[in-house]
């Protein structure tokens, strides 16, 4: 069986090694931390940096086909692996979506529509963004953005000064979207295949991702996997793929795109006939896919750091499902595991268990 080697080791590596397990298959990992989360179930870990040739070339060489879930390895090492390796995903979708202007470029050249957005080098274009877009507004670093950082709030002509630590860099003005929900479609595509999990609604706290609803029908999902699968096929990517959309009335906007396992997804483990990290797995060794079904309404909910001390109240049974992801360091806003709920609608879940997960208990 094939072993395959995961640039990054951190929970997404750690839930997709599971599957390749499930699925005869080995993995090992590159990550610069030895006691990362994907280390205590791949068959090995190598300590390097993402930028490291050699570790790379060291992983290249262990396995038989390679994936990333970490997403800003730099373009010269990609172009490296690419030529020495097999990475059946390719590396131009993990490329294209490393820069915020590559990626709404690129979304609108296969179809999709973003939010309006200005380019941003200078004050000038700051002020004449404020006066096309309108207040209020988001100011967003091209690069290397997560879970919100590098990402400024504009209300008001006062909130401009709070974007100068930025203005060395090149950044994007974006429209800020009144909308109704935000949604993702996880989708892998093979060369004969291509499926998608069911959407979920997600719901952020101080722009991280909170909970992801599964269950509920809306009728414009449709339209947007339609148009999602369309994209992917005409990008002509390959792998896993997932894109964000704010919703609006008849109208989607794209939002971001991921070529790796998403945080919107962990809730197909127990929710789904099959689970992102399974199809990935299957993808990634050469078998047929499945096409995925939602077993019941489910709930992913998030744990942050602050939320860690609240999981004790929570008895984990068959419909309630815990995966810590066993870091080092408890940090409040960073993501130490999360919950499924499998079998609740979010009425009950509001009901049940909301009030167990407040920041404020943190302090
Ligand atoms: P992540 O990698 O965690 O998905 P990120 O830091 O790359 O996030 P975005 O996805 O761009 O950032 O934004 C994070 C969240 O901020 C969005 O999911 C949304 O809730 C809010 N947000 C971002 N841009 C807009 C916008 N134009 N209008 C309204 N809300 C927005
Ligand atoms: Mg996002």
């Amino acid at each position: 069986m094939k072993t395959v080697g995961i640039i990054g080791g951190g929970q997404l590596g750690m839930m997709l090694a599971e599957e390749i397990h499930r699925l005869g298959g080995k993995a090992i990992c590159l990550d610069p931390n030895s006691k990362c989360p994907a280390s205590y179930v791949c068959e090995a870990t190598i300590v390097s940096a993402y930028d490291d040739l050699e570790g790379l070339k060291r992983l290249g060489q262990q396995t038989d086909v390679l994936t990333y879930e970490f997403e800003n390895v730099p373009a010269t090492q990609l172009q490296y692996l690419m030529e020495s390796f097999y990475i059946p995903q390719g590396i131009q979708p993990l490329f294209d979506s490393q820069n915020r202007i590559r990626e709404k470029k690129n979304a609108i050249k296969y179809g999709l529509i973003p939010a309006p957005f200005k380019i941003i080098y200078s004050k000038e274009d700051l002020e004449q963004g404020t006066l096309e877009l309108g207040f209020p507004c988001i100011y967003k670093t091209t690069t290397l953005g997560y879970d919100g950082h590098g990402q400024i709030m504009l209300r008001q002509k006062e909130d401009l000064d709070l974007v100068n630590p930025y203005l060395k860099g090149e950044g994007i003005l974006e429209a800020f979207i009144d909308f109704d929900f935000e949604t993702s479609i996880i989708m892998v595509r093979s060369k004969t295949q291509i499926i998608s999990f069911p959407m979920t609604i997600n719901k952020h706290r101080n722009g991280i991702l909170d909970l992801c609803i599964a269950g509920e029908q809306k009728e414009i999902f449709k339209k947007i996997e339609q148009a999602s699968k369309d994209f992917m096929e005409k990008a002509n990517y390959e792998g896993i793929l997932t894109i964000e959309f704010f919703v609006k009335g008849n109208c989607f906007y794209f939002n971001e795109m991921a070529p790796r396992p998403h945080n919107s997804g962990h809730y197909t483990i127990e929710g789904c006939s099959t689970n992102q990290y399974r199809e990935l797995a299957k993808f990634l060794l050469d078998l047929p896919l499945e096409k995925p079904k939602l077993l019941y309404p489910t709930i992913m909910k998030n744990i942050l750091g602050y939320d860690v001390p609240n999981v004790d109240h929570i008895d984990t049974s068959d419909s309630i499902h815990l995966h810590m992801y066993h870091k080092e360091k408890i940090a409040p806003y960073r993501k130490m595991g999360h919950i499924t709920f499998t079998n609740l609608t979010l009425k009950d879940y509001q009901n049940k268990y909301e009030k167990l997960f407040c920041e404020e208990r943190y302090e």
